[in-house]
């Protein structure tokens, strides 16, 4: 089946708005097509709709051309495209793989699709058989995320693998902390699968949650229907500005993005001392999904101490767990005496 089947009727036959900047070009010297005010502040005049510059940037980096990119307010805005390009409301289905992001529910549902749900085994691993029989007629997305957000871990290859052969759909691989991980991006995997959607961002590795920038990257064929309805100034120009200044420093991107991996290492020593920490899970992030006997009284004592964690424990599969990022090395230990006075 072609993938262009599974865009919804209305999206594929839409003609996109299109704006002042799209028609004018970049070369132009005057400007009177938009209705801006002309006295200059550095932002008075509507951002680059397709945000040119910060794709180069991006592109450069990922070793990809920028054709195959598409910029979104947040990886949560380019999931919100996903679901409203490929799923009828009210018809329409994707699939999940709880515990997982919990946004992938809350835009099905703000959007009327529905969600079914296909629980990870109990080692946080995909249920393949399970979520290829759950497919119907009315799939349009399977949403994977690798690293997996709460439980740390990487989704295996050879089960995604599976998933992106037997689903001739968009399958979307969420990698919002693929930058932590020892396992290379699906990015590189592309040009083998027309159906493959990755999905990155700016907020974890790259310090810049901040600004709003998620990333997505697909097949042509994908990013241009993304492209038709996305809102055509959806990168401000200040964020814009910013990424591209930011991204320039490579060097302190890797020393941070290594200084909590190593952080994340001590931490694993410091809280296999406390006694009431049941279970560690291996963790790809910069976060670690970890088990205590009683989590809300754990919980409630950190927040009490002015430190706030994120409680998991009501997540299937986490029952007794607290979701910790790792923070800088004296936020870390002021966590571990944190939880020393409260095992005291
Ligand atoms: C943090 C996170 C994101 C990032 O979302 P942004 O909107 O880009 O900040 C995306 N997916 C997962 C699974 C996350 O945990």
């Amino acid at each position: 089946m072609e993938l262009s089947n599974f865009v919804r009727n209305n999206i594929r036959n839409l003609i996109p708005y299109s704006s002042a900047r799209d028609e004018a070009g970049r070369a132009s010297e005057v400007y009177l097509d938009a209705n801006e005010n002309p006295f200059p502040n550095g932002i008075n005049r509507y951002p680059d709709p397709q945000q040119y510059e910060l794709k180069k940037c991006i592109a450069a980096q990922k070793g990809i051309d920028t054709s195959q990119l598409l910029l979104g307010n947040g990886s949560d805005e380019i999931i919100d495209l996903l679901i409203r390009s490929f799923c009828n409301p009210g018809i329409d289905e994707i699939i999940i793989t709880p515990p997982t992001y919990g946004m992938y529910k809350v835009l099905a549902d703000i959007n009327n699709v529905i969600c079914k749900e296909v629980r990870l085994s109990a080692d946080f691993s995909l249920n393949v058989k399970r979520i290829l029989e759950t497919v119907s007629g009315y799939t349009k997305i399977i949403m994977l995320c690798s690293p997996n957000n709460p439980s740390g871990n990487l989704l295996a290859i050879p089960d995604i693998t599976t998933i992106l052969q037997e689903f001739k759909g968009p399958v979307l691989i969420d990698e919002a902390y693929i930058d932590f991980a020892k396992q290379d991006s699906w990015l590189t995997k592309l040009h083998q699968y027309p159906n493959l959607i990755v999905c990155q961002t700016l907020s974890k590795a790259w310090a810049m949650a901040g600004l709003r920038v998620g990333i997505a990257i697909a097949s042509r064929e994908i990013i241009n229907v993304l492209q038709k309805i996305k809102p055509p100034y959806n990168i401000n120009q200040l964020t814009q500005d910013r990424a591209i200044e930011l991204l320039q420093d490579t060097e302190g991107y890797r020393e941070r993005v290594q200084y909590l991996l190593d952080e994340k290492e001590k931490l694993i020593t410091a809280l296999n001392t406390i006694n009431v920490i049941k279970e560690i899970f291996p963790s790809d992030a910069n976060f670690l999904l970890v088990r205590f006997d009683d989590p809300d009284k754990v919980y409630q004592s950190l927040t009490r101490e002015g430190i706030v964690v994120r409680n998991r424990s009501m997540q299937p599969l986490c029952t007794g767990c607290l979701r910790i990022t790792i923070g800088l090395k004296e936020e870390n230990e002021k966590l571990i005496s944190a939880l020393k006075r409260y095992t005291a």
